[in-house]
């Protein structure tokens, strides 16, 4: 990827914005009673150029999510990831899954059993094991990927089959919510199925991760139990085009 050079202060102003909303997910811990590490936050690089990605890791962001494969895998080599977690969060298509498994920590944006089935053999073309969540659509919108809450649980249960993925837990994505109530509503929903399904206990399935909560709501989605935030706008600035 062909580099823009930026000024200083572009690349101050992402260290100053990531070191606030580090600082706001550890104040959030706090009033909700939980420890700090309980929760990771996970800087979204989409659309970000490497060097404002990497003023933010040299501050010592630990996680980075991406949407799409090939920006992801256009820009890494130009990206200080000793040690970083990197995740895919965006919709994943059948097609690509050769492309990005190995190529990540995690796969946040398993949805159906045929995505799981193709990440699973590709896994174990390549002699690894895929740690994945699985998406769910708490709200059931129909413009949002992510299987239901309903049918979530059965999807899990086929998925401790596969021997070449590691389910860690759940993600999603809420309605937009205007207060804070609502914010509150969807993200304790999504909690309540993280823990039903926790105590059931399937084999194979670890449900130790709930990824929600973004830019806007990432302190209700703390209040509210999860467990790793994705923060993109808030840390690195508006973006210019839509992903
Ligand atoms: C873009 C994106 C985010 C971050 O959204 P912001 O509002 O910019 O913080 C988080 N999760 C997913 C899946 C995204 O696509």
């Amino acid at each position: 990827m062909t580099e823009k050079s930026y000024a200083e202060q572009d690349l101050q102003a992402v260290v100053s914005q990531y070191l606030a909303i580090r600082e706001r997910v550890e104040n959030a811990c706090v009033r909700a009673g939980r420890r700090v590490e309980e929760v990771t936050l996970v800087g979204v690089t989409k659309t970000v150029e490497a060097p404002l990605i990497n003023a933010a890791l040299d501050a010592g962001l630990t996680a980075i999510g991406e949407n799409r494969v090939q920006e992801y895998l256009s820009k890494k080599d130009d990206l200080h990831l000793d040690g970083v977690a990197r995740y895919l969060i965006g919709h994943l298509q059948t097609n690509k899954v050769r492309a990005v498994v190995g190529e990540v920590d995690m796969i946040q944006s398993v949805d159906s059993l045929r995505l799981a089935a193709a990440i699973d053999r590709v896994s174990a073309e390549k002699g690894i094991i895929t740690p994945v969540l699985v998406e769910v659509n708490i709200g059931d919108e129909v413009s949002k990927d992510g299987i239901s809450a309903d049918n979530a649980q059965e999807l899990l249960c086929q998925m401790a089959d596969f021997s070449h993925i590691s389910v860690q837990g759940l993600m999603t994505i809420p309605p937009i919510s205007d207060t804070e109530a609502k914010k509150r509503y969807y993200f304790s929903k999504m909690h309540q199925l993280f823990i039903d399904i926790q105590s059931k206990k399937i084999d194979n399935i670890s449900m130790n991760v709930l990824s929600m909560g973004m830019s806007d709501d990432f302190e209700e989605a703390i209040a509210e139990g999860s467990t790793m935030v994705r923060v993109g706008t808030a840390i690195f600035g508006r973006r210019f085009y839509p992903v």
